[in-house]
């Protein structure tokens, strides 16, 4: 695609430095990343510095951030008050691992926030998500797990199964094979994940009738945000939770980027829907490694007796509990929200104008503080109608915003942006203008 290539050649011509620091990177470091999801073509940016909505590679180029790490960062980048906030505990000592008064306080307000009783922390969604499972599975004495194809979360073995498998592989939609999604998975490790398509409810009740008494959890992301935007249809979660409980099964709410995002409670609270167990990462921590699960009390009480383990040097350290505690009750404040709410709206209206105008082969969703523009024909629903997206177009899109100045959203086509408390009108106008002026070349 020759537009494709005009797009690549200006932006390794602006990223000079960004491209030789990653080929050194290379000879150290595979991929020369930290995580896999970094790793682009033809080069990552590498970035010097960022503040509230800018970024600055180490050329010298200006970037708005609308990626915010990934969903990570609604408070923006170095927020004053998390600044100041780390600052001052870093004085006070950044680790103790002997227990903080300010632990419970944070507890506290996402007990408020979410329909839970009890909250550990950890470090990362990864986290969360493994010690939730392994506590469902603990609870019910059972050994399987169900997730939704394409669903991610984690990068632990029994997470990784069904996550992005390739066409060939998928066989009949009714039965998502149990595929894992890394070499090092052991194979009856694997086969413990089953995996439906999600809003397929009748696909859920086929694998607990087959797997009668085997099911611990089904494990969902109640907005797949690892597959663009997908949405839950009808009141699918709701009637995934009555089947939960007919089956003796338990529910969990992954809601690393959807918990405090979507609304100050989360899908739960956008969906009215009160799941066993919620794990929540990213946004909590405003750009520490935070992370939180947290469910009934009954559920938690497995670790009174030490039966049931959850543990780690950094689960609730001071600076990430600090961070926590500032961004949830200082940053993330329901003014906040109905701003950001509010410039969400513009931005989606506004790119869906240009969409139309330009007869762009996409769509534009987006719930909450987040959306996304999808080179797909119609909504999607599941993992298979992801894959109905058109990677080059996207590709196109990413980087050639990126040479207008502006990081659209995650890198990946099964990303979005994230608005955070730092974005204005301003920047959403600039994102208007780069999208609008980039279009014509997205036609062709
Ligand atoms: N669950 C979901 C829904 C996620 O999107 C992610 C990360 N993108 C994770 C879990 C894993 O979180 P982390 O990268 O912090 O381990």
């Amino acid at each position: 695609m020759e537009t494709l290539d005009l797009i690549v050649r200006e932006y390794i011509k602006r990223t000079p430095t960004s491209a030789q620091i990653h080929s050194e990177a290379q000879e150290v470091m595979p991929l020369g990343v930290s995580s896999n999801f970094r790793a682009i073509q033809p080069h990552p940016l590498h970035i010097a510095r960022a503040s509230g909505t800018r970024m600055w590679d180490v050329d010298g180029n200006e970037y708005i951030d609308f990626n915010m790490a990934f969903g990570a960062l609604m408070s923006g980048h170095a927020h004053p008050l998390l600044v100041r906030a780390v600052s001052e505990q870093m004085q006070k000592g950044s680790l103790y691992c002997i227990p903080k008064p300010e632990s419970s306080q944070l507890a506290r307000e996402l007990i408020r926030r979410f329909p839970i009783e009890m909250v550990r922390f950890a470090n990362s969604g990864s986290e969360a998500t493994m010690h939730a499972v392994r506590l469902a599975r603990a609870y019910t004495g059972r050994e399987y797990l169900i997730k939704f194809e394409g669903g991610y979360h984690g990068g632990y073995d029994t997470a990784l199964v069904g996550l992005k498998p390739p066409a060939r592989l998928l066989g009949h939609p009714a039965h998502p094979p149990s595929l894992p999604a890394s070499l090092g998975i052991p194979a009856p490790v694997a086969e413990r994940t089953l995996v439906a398509g999600f809003n397929d409810l009748a696909g859920v009740r086929r694998l607990l009738e087959r797997y009668h008494n085997r099911v611990a959890a089904v494990i969902v992301e109640p907005v797949m945000l690892n597959l663009g935007i997908c949405l839950p249809q009808d009141d699918f979660l709701a009637r995934l939770h009555e089947l939960c409980r007919e089956f003796g099964v338990l529910l969990i709410f992954d809601e690393v980027k959807t918990g405090v995002k979507i609304a100050p409670g989360g899908a739960c609270e956008y969906y009215g829907v009160r799941p066993d167990l919620v794990c929540l990462a990213k946004s909590i921590g405003g750009g520490l490694p935070l992370a939180a699960f947290g469910g009934r009390r009954e559920i938690f009480s497995l670790y009174n007796d030490f039966s049931t383990f959850h543990g780690g040097t950094y689960a609730g350290n001071p600076l990430s509990i600090r961070a926590g505690l500032v961004t949830l009750t200082q940053i993330l404040v329901p003014e906040a929200y109905a701003r950001i709410f509010d410039l969400n709206r513009m931005l989606l209206e506004g790119c869906r104008e240009i969409v139309r105008r330009h007869g762009l082969p996409a769509r534009v969703d987006g719930i909450g503080s987040m959306g996304a523009i999808l080179f797909v024909d119609r909504p999607i629903a599941n993992y298979r109608d992801f894959l109905r997206m058109d990677t080059t177009r996207w590709r196109g899109f990413w980087l050639g915003m990126n040479n207008l100045g502006i990081i659209p959203q995650g890198v990946g086509f099964d990303e979005q942006w994230t608005l955070s408390v730092q974005h204005t009108q301003e920047d959403i106008q600039r994102y208007l203008e780069a999208f609008d002026r980039l279009a014509p070349m997205l036609r062709s």
